[in-house]
C-alpha cells in the first residue's frame, strides 16, 4: 500500500497517521519530522532547510526529492504512508518516477479538507511531544495532565513555526503550490476527499471505512 496524504497544514494529518499505523502497521513517512529530526541533529540538509521553514515557505525540491528519495528506499518492501510528501507538481512527477522504476504506483490520495477559518486556531494551539511525537492540542485534544505527554509523561513542546504569522505564509504556501496536486492525482482517478472539519475520533472513522474497504 502506498498512501499519499493531502491537507493544509493543521489539517490533522500527522494525528490520523498514528490511527492509521496502529490499525494498519504501515510505515508513516513525514517530511516535516525528518527535516526537523535533521535540522536537531545538525546536518547539512537541515541547516538549508531551516530558514524555509521558520518563514513558512517550502523547501526547495532537489532537496526534499533526495531526502525522500533515500527514505523510499528504506521503506522499500513496506506499506507506507507519505505525510506532507510531495507538496509540488515537481515532487509528484519525480516520485511517479522513482515509483514507475520499481514498477510501483500510488494505491490512493486522502485529501483531508478542513475550512481555512480552524487552521490558525488548530496550528496556534498544537503541542507536541518531544519523545514520541504525538500531537495535542490545548483546546480540542489535550492532555490528561497539563503540557505533559500522556504516553511517555514528557513536558510538550510548541513548534517555532507554530505561530499565527508563519502559519499564514504556510496556509498561502499550501493554496499556491500544494493544492494542485488534488487535480493533479484527480486525473489519475486516486482521489478519496474526507471531511477534517469533524471531531478527531470522526475524522478516523471515515479514513478506516475507506481504507477498510480498499484492503479487504
Ligand atoms: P498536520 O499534521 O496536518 O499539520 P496535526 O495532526 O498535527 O496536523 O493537527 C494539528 C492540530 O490540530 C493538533 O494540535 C491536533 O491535536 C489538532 N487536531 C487534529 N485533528 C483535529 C480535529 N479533527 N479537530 C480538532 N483539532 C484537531
Ligand atoms: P504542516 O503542519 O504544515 O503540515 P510539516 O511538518 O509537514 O508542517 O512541514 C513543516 C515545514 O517543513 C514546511 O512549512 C516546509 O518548510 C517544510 N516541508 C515539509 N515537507 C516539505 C515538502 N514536501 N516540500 C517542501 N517543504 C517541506
Amino acid at each position: 500500500m502506498i498512501l499519499v496524504f493531502l491537507g493544509p497544514p493543521g489539517a490533522g494529518k500527522g494525528t490520523q497517521c498514528k490511527a492509521l499505523v496502529d490499525r494498519y502497521h504501515w510505515c508513516h513517512l513525514s517530511s516535516g519530522d525528518i527535516l526537523r529530526r535533521e535540522r536537531k541533529e545538525g546536518t547539512e540538509l537541515g541547516r538549508q532547510a531551516q530558514s524555509y521553514m521558520d518563514s513558512g515557505k517550502l523547501v526547495p525540491d532537489d532537496l526534499i526529492v533526495s531526502m525522500m528519495m533515500k527514505e523510499l528506499t528504506k521503506a522499500a518492501d513496506k506499506g507506507f504512508i507519505l505525510d506532507g510528501f510531495p507538496r509540488t507538481q515537481g515532487q509528484a512527477e519525480e516520485l511517479d518516477k522513482a515509483l514507475r522504476k520499481q514498477n510501483k504506483g500510488i494505491n490512493i490520495v486522502l485529501n483531508l479538507e478542513v475550512d481555512d477559518t480552524r487552521l490558525e486556531q488548530r496550528v496556534t494551539g498544537r503541542r507536541t511531544c518531544p519523545g514520541c511525537g504525538t500531537a495535542y492540542h490545548i483546546i480540542f485534544n489535550p492532555p490528561r495532565q497539563d503540557n505533559v505527554c500522556d504516553k511517555d509523561g514528557q513536558p510538550l513542546v510548541q513548534r517555532p513555526d507554530d505561530t499565527a504569522e508563519v502559519v499564514r505564509n504556510r496556509i498561502q504556501a499550501y493554496h499556491q503550490q500544494t493544492a494542485p496536486l488534488i487535480s493533479y492525482y484527480g486525473k489519475q482517478n486516486l482521489v478519496q476527499n474526507i471531511d477534517g472539519n469533524a471531531a478527531i475520533d470522526d475524522v478516523t472513522e471515515s479514513m478506516f471505512r475507506i481504507l477498510d474497504g480498499f484492503t479487504a
